[in-house]
This record gives C-alpha cells, sequence and structure tokens, in this order.
C-alpha cells in the first residue's frame, strides 16, 4: 500500500519506510516518521534494540543476511540507514528494488577515512577547505616514509571507527611502529595533530530534486572522543567560518549527489583556519538540539528526504545545549555501586528536555540518552546545563 496523505508519483514511498539499523538515530528516525504518518520496518540483528522498540516491524537478521534483506524489501520500497558501518553492499541490494537515501556509493565514502579524505581534497578548490595532513598506512613499509612534520599525531583507523574508537595518539615514529604492529595489519591513516581552538558541525539535507537546506552551525566539546555538548548558536564561530563551512557543506552535499541528511565535522585551529575532519552520512549526534529547537529535525529532514516530500525550515527558534547521557550516571563516582539518575530533579529545571533511549543496560562510555536545554537565552540553557551535570554527578 502506498501513503494514502502522499501526492501519487511513480516509486512513490510505500506506507513502511525502511531502516538498516537498530540504534537510537534509528529510534529517533521512527518516532518523526510516525509522526509524518509512515510506519517503520527496521533490520536490526540484535533484539529489543532502541529502534526496534519503536518501530512497527522488527526483522532480527544482520545487516548482510540476504533473507532478512528480501523481508525488508517485501515491505518497502524506500530505504535508509542510521550507521554508517552497515554494508554498503546491503544498500545496494536493497537499490535494486526500491529507492536508498543516501546511496551505497555516498555512504562507502563516509565508511572509509582514505576515501573520505580525497573527496574533501578533490573538492578544496570549491570549498577551500582541506582535510588535516595525512599520510596512509597500509603495510609496515608506509612508516618509514611518513614525514616527520605529521609527528604528534594521531594515528586512526580507515574503516569502523566511532566515538574516538580506534584511534591511538602518537608522538614518534618508534611509537608509531607499536601502535601501527598493535592494530595487526589494518589500515591506517596518520593525522597530524592540530592545535584545535574549537570544533563545529555543519548538518545538511538534500532532496532528490537537489534542493538541500543547511542547520546553523553547531558547536561541538568531546571528551575522551566522545561528544560530550552541542550547542547552537556557537559561541566561537565567526560569521566568516560560518558561511564559508556552511557552503562548503552544500558543495559537497551536490557533488555526490546526496539524498538525505548529512553532517560534517570541522575543526577551527586557533589561527582561525578550518579543516574538515569527517561526515557522518545520517543524522548525527550533534543534530539531536534539532528536534527540540528547530522547525525541522534532523529526523524529520531525513523522512522527508527519502520520501521525496519537500524538505522542511531549519530555523532554530530557541538557543540551546544538547548534553549527552552516558551509562556513568547509572554509577556511583568511580565505582561499580549503581545507582538511578535524579530525572525529577532534571525535569523540574525548566529547560529541560529528556530523551531517554530505552537501551537496557547502563554501561560507561554508552550513549544511554540525551537532554536539551531549550531557553530564551543561551546563557540560561547552559546554566541549566551546569545545574543538571551537577544533579547527575557529571564533572564539568
Ligand atoms: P565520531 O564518529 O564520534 O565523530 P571518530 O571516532 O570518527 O568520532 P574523529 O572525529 O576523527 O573520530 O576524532 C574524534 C575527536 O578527536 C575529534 O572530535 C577531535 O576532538 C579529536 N581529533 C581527531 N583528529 C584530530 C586531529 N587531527 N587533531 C586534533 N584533534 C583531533
Ligand atoms: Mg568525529
Amino acid at each position: 500500500m502506498t501513503h494514502p496523505n502522499l501526492p501519487q508519483f511513480p516509486n512513490a514511498p510505500k506506507t513502511t519506510l525502511g531502516m538498516v539499523g537498530g540504534g537510537q538515530l534509528g529510534r529517533m528516525f521512527v518516532h518523526e516518521a510516525q509522526a509524518l504518518g509512515f510506519k517503520v520496518a527496521v533490520l536490526e540483528p540484535e533484539a529489543g534494540s532502541p529502534a526496534a522498540q519503536a518501530a512497527d516491524l522488527h526483522i532480527q537478521a544482520a545487516y548482510d543476511d540476504t533473507q532478512g534483506l528480501l523481508q525488508l524489501a517485501q515491505h518497502c520500497n524506500t530505504f535508509t540507514t542510521e550507521f554508517e558501518n552497515v554494508p554498503a553492499a546491503s544498500l545496494a541490494k536493497l537499490a535494486e528494488t526500491g529507492f536508498v537515501a543516501p546511496s551505497a556509493a555516498c555512504v562507502s565514502i563516509a565508511q572509509d577515512r582514505i576515501e573520505e579524505k580525497a573527496f574533501f581534497t578533490r573538492c578544496a578548490p570549491q570549498t577551500g577547505i582541506l582535510p588535516a595532513p595525512h599520510a596512509i598506512l597500509r603495510t609496515a613499509a608506509d612508516l618509514e616514509n611518513v614525514s616527520a612534520d605529521l609527528f604528534p599525531g594521531i594515528l586512526k583507523t580507515a574503516r569502523m571507527g566511532y566515538d574516538g574508537k580506534g584511534q591511538v595518539r602518537v608522538k614518534s615514529l618508534d611509537e608509531l611502529r607499536t601502535a601501527f604492529a598493535n592494530l595487526k595489519g589494518v589500515v591506517c591513516v596518520l593525522e597530524k595533530m592540530l592545535p584545535l581552538a574549537y570544533e563545529i558541525s555543519v548538518l545538511v539535507a538534500r532532496g532528490a530534486d537537489g534542493q538541500a537546506v543547511v542547520y546553523p552551525i553547531a558547536e561541538n566539546v568531546h571528551r575522551d572522543g566522545i561528544l560530550f555538548t552541542t550547542t547552537v548558536p556557537s559561541p566561537h564561530v565567526s560569521a566568516e567560518a560560518a558561511l564559508k563551512t556552511q557552503n562548503a557543506a552544500l558543495k559537497l552535499i551536490a557533488d555526490i549527489n546526496y539524498v538525505g541528511v548529512l553532517c560534517i565535522e570541522f575543526f577551527v585551529l586557533q589561527d582561525g583556519s578550518v579543516v574538515v575532519n569527517e561526515m557522518a552520512p545520517r543524522p548525527h549526534n550533534s543534530g539531536h538540539y534539532t528536534i527540540d529547537a528547530c522547525v525541522t529535525s534532523q529526523f524529520a529532514q531525513q523522512v522527508r528526504a527519502m520520501a521525496r516530500l519537500p524538505l522542511g525550515d531549519v530555523r532554530q527558534h530557541s538557543p540551546c545545549v544538547m548534553l549527552n547521557i552516558l551509562g556513568d550516571v547509572w554509577f556511583d563516582g568511580e565505582t561499580n555501586i549503581e545507582r538511578q539518575p535524579e530525572w525529577h530533579k532534571v525535569l523540574a529545571l525548566p529547560s529541560a528536555h529528556l530523551h531517554l533511549y530505552g537501551k537496557a543496560e547502563a554501561r560507561r562510555a554508552r550513549k544511554m540518552g540525551h537532554i536539551t536545554f531549550i531557553a530564551p537565552t543561551l546563557e540560561q540553557a547552559q546554566d541549566e546545563m551546569q545545574q543538571a551535570c551537577a544533579i547527575l554527578g557529571i564533572a564539568l
């Protein structure tokens, strides 16, 4: 059955949208898809995952399981993903029977830091923004040709990294040799460690008709390689850097004919120059603020783009701070003693919007939820974020 409320056009999306992946991004996508009158079928191997809890249908199978993919294609003709390490081959398979946004080709660029950096470098004449100086390390022999200028550096696995996983900081060639050997032959990138002033991300969305929209600049603070807070409007970004990165994001998304939501991370260095770090081919943690602070959330935007509906207004109506909630707050200090976070106190703060992802087990460093603080002024949002940290025992 096709969606009853949508204008009919060839290959109009069926009522049920297909989602590969079952994490929190999938869950928030499901909520927005349902609000727009769709159902969602989720392909996810794990039982009781955040997205599967909310979905209308859960197909419990691996992301590359032929039967699972077939079953998904029986219910849907429009597909997306919420997890960039989904095999691009699975998305290519789904594209044989329907519309996949973003495409397997776009997702595969973001899955590989080498391809991603090559893409950013190729587009640099138009964007004016390069990635960090880096070297590609495929074999031990490549290490010997590494320029001394790349030290101190960060060794990153080319594939499968997220939340700072698979990254080692190295000060010298000797440390690089040890770190590379420990990764046992995995292809890596060595990046020069840059003097960051602050980090920003640009969320951009593009429809199948080529129309694109760009959200306000989000300023991100990371802790131990994991996003800690996102503040919008960015307290530090200059009008010039904002315009430059937003234009770059629009150029990059158009260059690869991308359909859907894309998030691009940039570093702003101490001398004011801008470097492009990486991109996520999906809604992103730094865009969660859009649920509460913008006319159209990044998840609603993803639904609109894949269903070939008009994109929504990206206007931000309130200043906000987003605070990630990790599993650590379910433990007493550094101990293993479990406790319940005092949500009733957090929710007494007038600006606090709590989002929990329904994960059964709290583990340290695991993303369990987030709180968006929406206030008439950024100062109030920041102040209440700090009060929430005090309540939850999060050090500032
Ligand atoms: P995620 O997927 O969660 O964004 P990731 O594991 O893909 O993270 P990166 O974004 O590459 O990793 O790096 C994580 C953080 O480490 C960055 O946000 C930044 O704070 C720091 N970092 C990474 N590369 C550099 C660099 N070249 N110079 C200085 N700091 C860096
Ligand atoms: Mg990152």
